[in-house]
């Protein structure tokens, strides 16, 4: 089997490939749905490299990299999309598509991964198994991924684990961040209309005021984050919009609400949703108005599986030392869509990780979506590294 110095020294002289890939990436961003030359570029490299590659998920691309042996298969993930931000980095291969930008770093994942397929096809004949290779479409928006998942992307052959990370220029090349269990949270949207009755603002007995309604519903969500769960679990429920009325003297007919709920863990994620439509629905009741939930299930969130975990943690531990990775403790509340890939009842076990693209804040100092957001290439050649020491693990242990 690779060793782990030769796996990080293999990547590395793959970093010119990958930093090529990842400018004309970077120049060439398409928003989510809408990756059509990211999508070809992934299916020439693929197809160069002896990788069956096919489309999927309208944009997306499924690669199938079948070892030379039997054993069991791994599915790698990177996302292509890009954000509606113009982009003011000055950098040389800055955005040529005016006014969308790789403001997220996933121009990185895509040319990572495909330097880690292309370690790995080099290879191919030491692997005891598949990697699948998941270039997913649109993780900002609506979730690329579950569309890959109901495109069957996770059968023929059948996915036994996952594993994918996001950059982070928090942390420089070399370093990575890892945390166990509850990673990311599942994020919920709704709409709420209540339904009252219009009339005359001085004379509110002869309608029904939804704002008044609106109002006690936007207090009385707050308590289910105070008081239906312990002080030890998360979630949040924020009402972001409240729109109604017209004038100062004019009760209107209707109010709309829009907010998201996000929660750990598929319990708490079907209690609070659960929780949620109650309180709505039985506090317009209560005050004799009606009220409509429209509730949409946006990303899963993360929960990253134990054992799997542990396993990409000794692969870190390998390539970098364990002084370099990062366990953090508590969960991120934001949201990643990279748990569809893990399915809904977390049968498949994964784990996401995250990767040092920074430098001690000298030029990387940005958030992701800032549109001065750059990244130290250097961490391109660590990621890389990574997917494939996690895949030999896996595969050949
Ligand atoms: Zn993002
Ligand atoms: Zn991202």
């Amino acid at each position: 089997m690779l060793s782990a110095e030769t796996i990080l020294q293999e990547a590395k002289n793959l970093s010119e490939y990958m930093i090529a890939l990842r400018r004309d990436i970077h120049a060439h961003p398409e928003l989510g749905r809408q990756e059509y030359r990211t999508q070809a570029l992934v299916i020439r490299e693929l197809e160069a490299m002896g990788i069956e590659a096919t489309p999927i998920a309208d944009t997306g691309v499924l690669g199938v990299l079948r070892g030379g042996k039997e054993g069991k298969t791994i599915g790698l993930r990177a996302d292509m999309d890009a954000l509606p931000i113009k982009e003011d980095t000055g950098l040389p291969y800055a955005s040529e598509n005016d006014g969308v930008m790789h403001a997220c770093g996933h121009d990185c994942h895509t040319a990572s991964l495909l330097g880690a397929a292309k370690l790995m096809a080099a290879h191919k004949e030491e692997l005891c198994g598949n990697v699948k290779f998941f270039f997913q479409p649109n993780e900002e928006g609506d979730g690329g991924a579950q569309r890959m998942v109901d495109a069957g992307c996770l059968e023929n052959p059948t996915v036994d684990a996952v594993f994918g990370g996001h950059n982070s220029t928090g942390e420089v090349p070399g370093v990575y961040g890892l945390k166990y269990d509850k990673c990311y949270a599942a994020s919920n949207t709704f709409t709420v209309t209540i339904k009252g009755k219009g009339c005359h603002g001085a004379y509110p007995g002869s309608g029904l005021d939804p704002i008044v309604v609106a109002s006690q519903i936007v207090v009385g969500l707050q308590t289910l984050t105070s008081r239906r769960i312990y002080a030890t679990d998360s979630a949040i429920v924020t009402v972001g919009s409240f729109h109604a009325g017209t004038a100062g003297n004019i009760i209107p007919e209707t109010v709309e609400l829009k907010g998201t709920i996000r929660t750990l863990g598929p319990k708490m994620r079907a209690d609070m949703c659960r929780w949620f439509t109650e309180l709505v629905e039985g506090t317009a009741k209560a005050m004799g108005a009606e009220a409509i939930v429209e509730l949409r299930e946006s990303h899963p969130g993360v929960v990253n599986e134990e054992a799997f975990t542990a396993l990409v943690h000794e692969s870190m531990a390998k390539l970098v030392g364990r002084e370099n990775i990062r366990i953090a403790r508590e969960p991120n509340m934001g949201t990643e869509d990279f748990g569809a890939f893990m399915k809904r009842d977390l049968s498949v076990p994964g784990c996401f990780c995250s990767f040092g693209f920074g430098d001690n804040g000298v030029d990387c100092k940005y958030p992701a979506h800032s549109p001065f957001h750059r990244v130290n290439e250097d961490g391109l050649a660590y990621a890389a590294a990574l997917f494939a020491q996690v895949c030999f693990d896996y595969l050949n242990k």
